[in-house]
């Protein structure tokens, strides 16, 4: 059974209650399971059984079925019987017998001796090959529970509440986040799984001291039954309403047993792991002012469970955000935000964060989200939004703070940019310039500053020494400080200029992956 045949996404789950059921109506049934199963089917019908009541084909093998539907086991003579027809039908067909009733010894031990020729199903199997592809067999000998869902937005419902929720919280520029975000149902599916609620309120003491120690605990615990149930499903379904009650298709009572597992079994274990966890020992001191331990053990049968069967939904959306494409699993109830469970390409957490309200941006280069507080400001020429990966940071010319730009806003103005074609990447005129300032930034066009760093320790030296007055020390040490900004000045300058060089050199090799027609 590959994934593949399940994605069939209207398939609704089939149930069949055994104990109201002919032997016409159970042989349609398995001719339904095996039809979900990957065959095409056909059924002789009663004039023609020679003991093969579903004859099921598919392209590489052919299986004789005999239904019985029955309370008592089947014998060693049906097995010979089913064996010689699936003989004389073809070489390649085989045969298995479905028997509600069970099997004798001599007929699992000629079964046994036959091989994979004749197989056995006993209603434990059937019920649990028919779980694997939505078809459900209850039988009142079983149990009397009855099965319950949730309600649920329609597939269009949940595109629109997702695709808007998701849309609010993220920021997008130039494409508008509600026409870049697209998710579409693909396949819903309800995974057969328990509902158990439990209840612990215990009083632990002494005669004395009656009122020593209680333990109080409560919660919901949800189940999946054949296929896991993720922690972010069992959380959310655990608030959900189980309010709809599945009707049985076959005569319109609600279905019992569906399931086919023990309950009380699954109950007795969260018991346990309850009963387990609350338990502890209390240290007090008595009237004799000596110290006592008191162990307070809370036995499994202190525990109150209740156990619903459910259909937990889980729907699939494929999402499309330009580049990628992915699948993302939905839990959703009509009236509740819908939760990411998981997904193969995009981030879950993220997703889901965004869902509950967390501000994230979209990348208009690589089509990557990026939690805000992680991602960059927008290009601030144009509003584009980015990634970490793809802002560039256009250098000031000496001081200051770098200008966050997209790619084709730094072309632009890399064209006029004063920090283009300088001579300054050289180390050695880098150099130079920082130990002799005014070298280092006359040929870059700081004039002003050039001339000041030439002129005022020049003017230091015919005054403040030659003077010898109280003004002399101040005057060097404004000097030195004029010459230390300016060689500061030269290697910001040089710093800015090879940041600035590199970024041109990436950026002629750069291409977005992320191209339509609204870059
Ligand atoms: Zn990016
Ligand atoms: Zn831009």
């Amino acid at each position: 059974m590959t994934d593949g045949h399940r994605s069939n996404a209207s398939r609704e789950p089939v149930v069949y209650r055994l104990s109201k059921m002919s032997g016409f109506a159970f042989e349609k049934a398995i001719a339904t399971l095996f039809e979900r199963l990957g065959y095409t089917t056909e059924i002789p019908g009663r004039t023609s059984d020679f003991g093969r009541d579903v004859i099921a084909t598919s392209s590489d093998e052919t299986i004789i079925i005999e239904c019985k539907h029955t309370q008592s086991g089947v014998g060693r003579p049906v097995v010979q019987k089913l064996h010689s027809a699936t003989l004389s039908f073809d070489d390649s067909a085989r045969g298995i017998i479905v028997c509600t009733g069970g099997f004798s010894e001599p007929a699992k031990d000629h079964a046994a001796e036959l091989g994979s020729v004749l197989k056995l199903w006993s209603y434990e199997q059937l019920v649990r090959r028919g779980r694997q592809v939505d078809v459900y067999f209850r039988s009142e000998a079983q149990g009397t529970d009855l099965v319950f869902e949730p309600s649920l937005r329609s597939d269009g419902d949940l595109e629109v509440t997702v695709r808007k929720h998701w849309a609010d919280h993220i920021a997008s520029d130039p494409r508008p986040p509600r026409e870049v975000l697209m998710p579409t149902v693909t396949r819903s599916r309800r995974l057969p799984a328990l509902r158990i609620r439990y209840r612990l309120d215990e009083q632990f003491g002494t005669s004395t001291y009656p009122n020593l120690h209680r333990v109080r605990d409560r919660g919901t615990l949800i189940v999946g039954v054949d296929t896991d149930v993720t922690p972010v499903e069992s959380d959310y379904w655990s608030k959900a309403s189980f309010d709809v009650r599945r009707t049985d298709p076959v005569d319109g009572n609600p279905p019992s047993a569906l399931f086919g597992i023990d309950l009380d079994s699954r109950a007795e274990s969260v018991k346990r792991k309850v009963a387990r966890s609350n338990s502890t020992s209390v240290r007090y001191t008595g009237r004799n002012n000596q110290t006592y331990t008191k162990s307070c053990i809370v036995e499994p049968e202190d525990v109150e469970t209740d156990v619903l069967q459910v259909f937990v939904p889980r729907q699939t959306l494929d999402l499309r955000i330009g580049p990628t494409s992915g699948r993302v699993w939905i839990a959703q109830e009509r009236g509740r935000t819908p939760r990411v469970v998981e997904s193969d390409e995009f981030d879950a957490d993220l997703l889901r964060d965004i869902g509950d309200g967390e501000p994230a941006v979209l990348c208009n280069d690589c089509a990557t989200l990026q939690r805000e507080a992680t991602a960059p400001r927008p290009c601030e020429e144009c509003r584009r939004t980015l990634c970490q990966a793809h802002h560039w940071d256009h250098p000031p010319a000496v001081f200051g703070s770098a200008r966050v730009l997209c790619a084709d806003c730094y072309r632009d103005i890399s064209e006029h940019s004063a920090l283009s074609g300088s001579p300054l990447r050289r180390t050695s005129r880098a150099v130079l310039g920082a130990l002799i300032p005014p070298v280092g930034l006359w040929p870059e066009g700081f004039r002003v500053g050039a001339l000041l760093a030439l002129f005022v320790p020049a003017g230091l030296v015919t005054t403040g020494l030659t003077a010898g007055t109280t003004q002399g020390p101040t005057l060097y040490a404004v000097a030195a400080l004029v010459w230390v900004v300016a060689a500061t000045a030269v290697l910001k300058r040089t710093s800015n200029v090879r940041a600035h060089h590199r970024n041109r050199v990436e950026l002629q090799a750069y291409e977005r992956d992320w191209k339509t027609d609204a870059s």
